[in-house]
Protein backbone atom coordinates (compact mmCIF):
# COMPACT_ATOMS: atom_id res chain seq x y z
CA UNK A 1 0.00 0.00 0.00
CA UNK A 2 1.37 3.33 -1.25
CA UNK A 3 1.49 6.65 0.48
CA UNK A 4 1.34 9.89 -0.99
CA UNK A 5 4.38 12.30 0.35
CA UNK A 6 3.86 15.63 0.73
CA UNK A 7 6.99 17.79 0.41
CA UNK A 8 6.09 21.11 -0.03
CA UNK A 9 2.96 23.19 2.21
CA UNK A 10 -0.78 22.84 0.74
CA UNK A 11 -1.07 26.45 2.34
CA UNK A 12 1.96 28.62 1.43
CA UNK A 13 3.36 26.41 -0.72
CA UNK A 14 7.18 26.72 1.41
CA UNK A 15 9.29 23.24 1.64
CA UNK A 16 8.11 21.30 4.71
CA UNK A 17 10.57 19.10 7.65
CA UNK A 18 9.02 16.03 9.60
CA UNK A 19 8.44 17.42 13.20
CA UNK A 20 7.25 13.98 14.98
CA UNK A 21 6.48 10.71 14.13
CA UNK A 22 3.11 8.90 15.27
CA UNK A 23 2.61 4.84 15.09
CA UNK A 24 -0.64 3.41 14.91
CA UNK A 25 -0.97 -0.16 14.89
CA UNK A 26 -3.66 -2.42 12.99
CA UNK A 27 -6.00 -0.11 11.36
CA UNK A 28 -9.29 -1.75 10.41
CA UNK A 29 -8.55 -1.69 6.20
CA UNK A 30 -4.63 -0.08 6.54
CA UNK A 31 -3.23 -2.49 8.61
CA UNK A 32 -0.09 -0.61 10.90
CA UNK A 33 0.61 3.10 9.62
CA UNK A 34 3.80 5.44 10.91
CA UNK A 35 2.43 8.38 10.37
CA UNK A 36 4.65 11.48 9.62
CA UNK A 37 3.74 14.76 11.05
CA UNK A 38 5.61 17.77 9.07
CA UNK A 39 5.45 21.43 9.66
CA UNK A 40 6.05 24.46 7.41
CA UNK A 41 8.73 26.44 8.64
CA UNK A 42 7.32 29.59 6.64
CA UNK A 43 3.74 29.62 7.69
CA UNK A 44 3.42 27.35 10.72
CA UNK A 45 0.86 24.60 9.04
CA UNK A 46 0.83 21.24 10.77
CA UNK A 47 -0.02 17.97 9.02
CA UNK A 48 0.31 14.63 7.82
CA UNK A 49 2.79 14.61 5.63
CA UNK A 50 2.50 10.63 3.96
CA UNK A 51 -1.56 10.25 3.90
CA UNK A 52 -2.81 7.47 2.47
CA UNK A 53 -3.63 7.88 -1.48
CA UNK A 54 -7.07 9.78 -2.27
CA UNK A 55 -8.42 5.92 -3.37
CA UNK A 56 -7.84 4.09 -0.27
CA UNK A 57 -9.43 7.09 1.80
CA UNK A 58 -12.34 6.96 -0.52
CA UNK A 59 -12.78 3.26 -0.19
CA UNK A 60 -12.59 3.50 3.93
CA UNK A 61 -14.96 6.31 3.87
CA UNK A 62 -17.33 4.85 1.40
CA UNK A 63 -17.48 1.06 2.56
CA UNK A 64 -15.97 1.36 6.16
CA UNK A 65 -17.25 4.24 8.22
CA UNK A 66 -18.24 4.68 11.51
CA UNK A 67 -19.97 7.89 10.62
CA UNK A 68 -23.49 6.46 10.29
CA UNK A 69 -25.31 7.72 12.93
CA UNK A 70 -28.84 6.28 12.51
CA UNK A 71 -28.19 2.70 11.32
CA UNK A 72 -29.11 -0.54 13.57
CA UNK A 73 -27.33 -0.15 17.19
CA UNK A 74 -26.48 3.30 16.42
CA UNK A 75 -28.99 5.18 17.84
CA UNK A 76 -29.06 8.98 16.68
CA UNK A 77 -31.79 9.77 19.56
CA UNK A 78 -29.09 8.06 21.82
CA UNK A 79 -26.13 9.91 19.97
CA UNK A 80 -26.63 13.33 22.47
CA UNK A 81 -23.24 14.43 22.07
CA UNK A 82 -23.52 14.47 18.19
CA UNK A 83 -27.24 16.08 18.21
CA UNK A 84 -26.03 18.94 21.11
CA UNK A 85 -23.24 19.56 18.44
CA UNK A 86 -25.36 20.32 15.39
CA UNK A 87 -27.49 22.18 16.99
CA UNK A 88 -25.03 24.49 18.78
CA UNK A 89 -23.46 24.94 15.04
CA UNK A 90 -26.76 25.72 14.30
CA UNK A 91 -27.44 28.17 16.59
CA UNK A 92 -24.20 29.70 15.91
CA UNK A 93 -24.64 30.00 12.17
CA UNK A 94 -27.95 31.86 12.77
CA UNK A 95 -26.34 34.50 15.19
CA UNK A 96 -23.79 35.19 12.67
CA UNK A 97 -25.16 34.75 8.98
CA UNK A 98 -26.74 37.92 7.30
CA UNK A 99 -29.21 35.25 5.33
CA UNK A 100 -29.14 32.10 3.24
CA UNK A 101 -31.17 30.52 1.33
CA UNK A 102 -29.21 27.11 0.23
CA UNK A 103 -27.03 24.97 2.15
CA UNK A 104 -24.61 22.12 1.35
CA UNK A 105 -22.55 19.74 3.53
CA UNK A 106 -19.81 18.20 2.89
CA UNK A 107 -19.85 14.67 4.71
CA UNK A 108 -23.74 14.90 5.53
CA UNK A 109 -23.73 11.31 7.69
CA UNK A 110 -27.06 10.33 8.02
CA UNK A 111 -29.25 13.55 7.16
CA UNK A 112 -29.66 14.15 10.84
CA UNK A 113 -27.83 18.29 10.89
CA UNK A 114 -29.15 19.28 7.21
CA UNK A 115 -33.17 17.89 9.10
CA UNK A 116 -32.49 20.65 11.00
CA UNK A 117 -32.17 23.61 8.44
CA UNK A 118 -35.59 22.59 7.22
CA UNK A 119 -37.28 24.37 10.13
CA UNK A 120 -39.05 26.97 8.67
CA UNK A 121 -40.17 28.60 11.61
CA UNK A 122 -36.88 28.69 13.22
CA UNK A 123 -35.05 29.87 10.23
CA UNK A 124 -38.19 32.69 9.02
CA UNK A 125 -37.97 31.03 5.51
CA UNK A 126 -37.29 27.67 3.80
CA UNK A 127 -33.75 27.28 2.58
CA UNK A 128 -32.70 24.28 -0.02
CA UNK A 129 -30.83 21.42 1.65
CA UNK A 130 -28.09 19.06 -0.48
CA UNK A 131 -25.70 17.08 0.90
CA UNK A 132 -22.92 15.09 -0.12
CA UNK A 133 -21.86 11.76 1.51
CA UNK A 134 -19.40 8.49 0.52
CA UNK A 135 -21.56 5.93 2.44
CA UNK A 136 -24.43 4.90 0.82
CA UNK A 137 -25.84 3.47 3.91
CA UNK A 138 -26.34 7.18 5.51
CA UNK A 139 -27.69 7.92 2.14
CA UNK A 140 -30.48 5.92 2.43
CA UNK A 141 -31.10 6.57 6.16
CA UNK A 142 -31.37 10.58 5.20
CA UNK A 143 -33.63 9.88 2.59
CA UNK A 144 -35.75 7.43 5.29
CA UNK A 145 -35.89 9.33 7.90
CA UNK A 146 -35.70 13.03 6.91
CA UNK A 147 -37.22 12.94 3.87
CA UNK A 148 -33.20 14.49 2.63
CA UNK A 149 -31.86 13.53 -1.01
CA UNK A 150 -28.44 13.17 -0.61
CA UNK A 151 -25.30 12.83 -3.03
CA UNK A 152 -23.60 9.37 -2.50
CA UNK A 153 -20.22 10.16 -3.46
CA UNK A 154 -16.91 11.73 -2.63
CA UNK A 155 -16.75 15.80 -2.98
CA UNK A 156 -14.78 15.92 -6.08
CA UNK A 157 -17.29 13.18 -8.07
CA UNK A 158 -20.14 15.82 -6.43
CA UNK A 159 -18.12 18.74 -8.23
CA UNK A 160 -17.57 17.13 -11.46
CA UNK A 161 -21.10 16.15 -12.14
CA UNK A 162 -22.88 19.33 -10.49
CA UNK A 163 -20.66 21.97 -11.19
CA UNK A 164 -23.56 24.66 -11.80
CA UNK A 165 -25.75 24.93 -8.68
CA UNK A 166 -24.13 27.33 -6.39
CA UNK A 167 -24.99 27.28 -2.45
CA UNK A 168 -25.27 30.53 0.26
CA UNK A 169 -23.57 28.27 2.42
CA UNK A 170 -21.60 25.44 2.62
CA UNK A 171 -20.96 23.55 5.43
CA UNK A 172 -18.23 20.85 7.00
CA UNK A 173 -17.66 20.06 10.05
CA UNK A 174 -14.40 17.73 10.95
CA UNK A 175 -14.25 17.41 7.25
CA UNK A 176 -11.33 19.60 6.51
CA UNK A 177 -8.93 18.21 8.87
CA UNK A 178 -9.65 14.97 6.66
CA UNK A 179 -9.00 16.45 3.07
CA UNK A 180 -5.29 15.95 2.01
CA UNK A 181 -4.95 18.93 0.04
CA UNK A 182 -7.22 21.50 1.78
CA UNK A 183 -6.50 24.48 -0.56
CA UNK A 184 -7.88 22.56 -3.58
CA UNK A 185 -10.71 21.66 -1.62
CA UNK A 186 -11.43 25.38 -0.88
CA UNK A 187 -10.89 26.60 -4.28
CA UNK A 188 -13.05 23.79 -5.27
CA UNK A 189 -16.40 24.89 -2.44
CA UNK A 190 -15.73 28.83 -3.84
CA UNK A 191 -16.81 27.49 -7.47
CA UNK A 192 -19.97 26.62 -6.24
CA UNK A 193 -20.80 28.99 -3.15
CA UNK A 194 -22.32 32.64 -3.08
CA UNK A 195 -21.33 33.56 0.18
CA UNK A 196 -20.59 31.48 3.20
CA UNK A 197 -18.62 28.74 4.23
CA UNK A 198 -18.70 26.67 7.83
CA UNK A 199 -16.22 24.69 9.21
CA UNK A 200 -15.51 23.21 12.36
CA UNK A 201 -11.99 21.66 12.66
CA UNK A 202 -10.07 20.10 15.52
CA UNK A 203 -7.82 22.37 16.78
CA UNK A 204 -4.13 22.74 17.67
CA UNK A 205 -4.23 25.89 19.79
CA UNK A 206 -5.05 24.46 22.83
CA UNK A 207 -4.06 21.36 24.05
CA UNK A 208 -4.58 19.41 27.37
CA UNK A 209 -0.90 17.94 29.11
CA UNK A 210 -2.60 14.56 30.06
CA UNK A 211 -3.81 13.95 26.31
CA UNK A 212 -0.14 13.61 24.56
CA UNK A 213 -0.43 11.31 21.51
CA UNK A 214 -4.45 11.69 22.08
CA UNK A 215 -4.20 14.80 20.06
CA UNK A 216 -3.24 12.72 16.55
CA UNK A 217 -5.36 10.76 14.76
CA UNK A 218 -5.00 8.43 12.01
CA UNK A 219 -7.94 9.79 10.44
CA UNK A 220 -6.93 13.27 10.59
CA UNK A 221 -4.23 14.80 8.03
CA UNK A 222 -4.49 18.52 8.80
CA UNK A 223 -3.86 19.87 12.60
CA UNK A 224 -5.22 23.28 12.41
CA UNK A 225 -4.69 26.20 14.37
CA UNK A 226 -6.56 29.39 14.17
CA UNK A 227 -4.14 31.56 12.64
CA UNK A 228 -3.35 28.23 9.49
CA UNK A 229 -7.00 28.09 9.49
CA UNK A 230 -6.96 31.41 8.50
CA UNK A 231 -3.96 31.54 6.41
CA UNK A 232 -6.04 29.28 3.94
CA UNK A 233 -9.24 30.80 3.84
CA UNK A 234 -8.03 34.65 3.34
CA UNK A 235 -5.54 33.06 0.34
CA UNK A 236 -8.43 31.80 -0.84
CA UNK A 237 -10.19 35.09 -0.86
CA UNK A 238 -12.50 34.56 2.38
CA UNK A 239 -12.56 36.57 5.21
CA UNK A 240 -13.86 35.62 9.20
CA UNK A 241 -17.46 36.65 10.43
CA UNK A 242 -16.84 35.05 13.48
CA UNK A 243 -15.30 32.48 15.39
CA UNK A 244 -15.70 30.53 18.79
CA UNK A 245 -13.03 27.49 20.56
CA UNK A 246 -15.30 25.26 22.90
CA UNK A 247 -13.13 23.39 24.63
CA UNK A 248 -15.28 20.36 25.13
CA UNK A 249 -14.08 18.39 28.28
CA UNK A 250 -16.94 15.91 28.89
CA UNK A 251 -16.51 15.10 24.78
CA UNK A 252 -14.57 11.65 25.26
CA UNK A 253 -12.58 11.70 21.77
CA UNK A 254 -10.12 14.04 22.21
CA UNK A 255 -8.63 14.15 18.63
CA UNK A 256 -11.87 16.48 17.90
CA UNK A 257 -11.23 18.84 20.63
CA UNK A 258 -11.36 21.33 21.52
CA UNK A 259 -12.85 22.72 17.97
CA UNK A 260 -12.59 25.93 16.23
CA UNK A 261 -16.08 27.16 15.01
CA UNK A 262 -15.71 29.20 12.41
CA UNK A 263 -17.75 31.00 9.54
CA UNK A 264 -16.33 32.52 6.72
CA UNK A 265 -17.59 34.94 4.00
CA UNK A 266 -16.43 35.79 0.39
CA UNK A 267 -14.10 38.76 0.82
CA UNK A 268 -15.96 40.61 -2.39
CA UNK A 269 -19.66 39.30 -0.49
CA UNK A 270 -18.26 41.17 3.02
CA UNK A 271 -17.49 44.71 1.02
CA UNK A 272 -21.09 44.48 -0.46
CA UNK A 273 -22.45 43.08 3.19
CA UNK A 274 -20.73 46.03 4.75
CA UNK A 275 -21.73 49.02 1.81
CA UNK A 276 -25.58 47.78 2.86
CA UNK A 277 -24.66 48.38 7.20
CA UNK A 278 -23.40 52.05 5.89
CA UNK A 279 -27.17 53.13 4.04
ZN1 LIG B 1 3.23 26.97 4.82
Amino acid sequence: MKNEKITTCNICGATVRKAHEVLFKGLTGLGDWQEEVAICDSCGFIFAANPFMDDVLADRYKNLSKYEFDSGDYQIGADVPYMKRCKRQFDFILENVDSFDSILEVGAASGYNLSLYKDEQKIGHSVAVMGIEPSGVNCKLAQKNYDIQLFNGLFSEYIDKNSSQKFDLIFFSHVLEHIVNPRDFIEQCKTINNKYIFIEVPTFDYKFENEFLGMFSDEHINYFTFESLSNLMNSCGYTIVEAEMPLGIQVKIAAGVPALVTLWVLADEQHNLYLQTCQ
